[in-house]
């Protein structure tokens, strides 16, 4: 029996062609395999089910804001190791090694900039900078953007994506909650028009203050948003959590969020709320 046999010996199995690392990206919801330049250009969503990747935080920016519109406010405001703070790693080290990475960044970055047409304050947090974790750089950015938003009688829009607190910064990362929510409760006095967008992920102390104080509350389809993660809650209650449990569609429709915008409507969505509120 080896009618099967390969005959023709010239096929050698050593020149199988190369694929080149990252060209390709697994659907974790669908299990396709996509191209990886063509998953870039669908605004890193699968094509086949819709499953919303995560995205750099950069890339949010061309999609909301007109494009060349924006100006970045409050560069160069940088975190220090106040606490002399060291666990696994001293947080100097840390710190030094996610800014040079980062290009001086911290977890958020603030823009002006315009969505067709209308003049806004855009804040958009950068996960890949210690988990977009929240400490005083984070809050101070944000304060100032509030600031600026309520002095120039502009929306203000924060895009969402954070770990929580920044632990290395102890009890004053805890702090930027107040000092952003008070921030916030003034801007609201004002009649000035605030709308969160919460992204996979978005939890801990940010799901816990500026990320539900949003009139408008906004989340990209299949985030996890939560304060404490999954894992931590069923371990503590002792219990298997609901399907679906502490993503965007299941906050939905406990009432948390106000709507589920895919990415490719984000922009026109945010044009006609501001339209309308503002
Ligand atoms: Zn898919």
């Amino acid at each position: 029996m080896d009618w099967f046999k390969r005959k023709d010996k010239k096929i050698k199995e050593k020149n199988k062609k190369s694929i080149p690392d990252g060209l390709w990206e697994k659907c974790p919801s669908c299990k396709e395999i996509l191209f990886k330049p063509e998953l870039d250009k669908n605004l890193s969503v699968c094509r086949h089910c819709d499953f919303h990747f995560r995205m750099h935080y950069k890339n949010y920016l061309d999609l909301i804001i007109d494009s060349g519109s924006e100006t970045r406010l409050f560069e160069n405001i940088k975190s220090s190791n106040f606490l002399d703070f060291t666990a696994r790693r001293n947080y100097d080290e840390q710190l030094k090694d996610a800014y040079e990475k980062g290009g001086n960044t911290d977890s958020i970055e603030i823009y002006l900039g315009k969505v067709k047409g209308k003049s806004v304050i855009l804040g958009i947090m950068n996960f890949s900078f210690i988990g977009g974790s929240m400490g005083s750089v984070v809050g101070e950015l944000i304060s100032r953007a509030i600031v600026c938003a309520r002095e120039e009688k502009k929306p203000l829009i924060l895009i969402c994506k954070s770990g929580g607190a920044r632990m290395q910064e102890g009890a004053i990362s805890l702090m930027q909650l107040a000092k952003i929510s008070s921030q916030l409760a003034k801007f609201s006095n004002e009649g000035g028009l605030y709308i969160t967008i919460l992204t996979d992920p978005t939890t801990g102390g940010v799901t816990a203050s500026y990320g539900m104080l949003g009139d408008i509350i906004f989340a990209e389809p299949g985030a996890l948003i939560g304060f404490a993660g999954p894992r931590v809650i069923k371990q503590t209650i002792g219990q298997d959590l609901p399907e679906g449990f502490q993503r965007s569609e299941f906050l939905l429709e406990k009432g948390f969020i106000d709507q589920i915008v895919p990415r490719s409507k984000m922009k026109s969505r945010l044009y006609k709320i501001i339209d309308l509120l503002s």
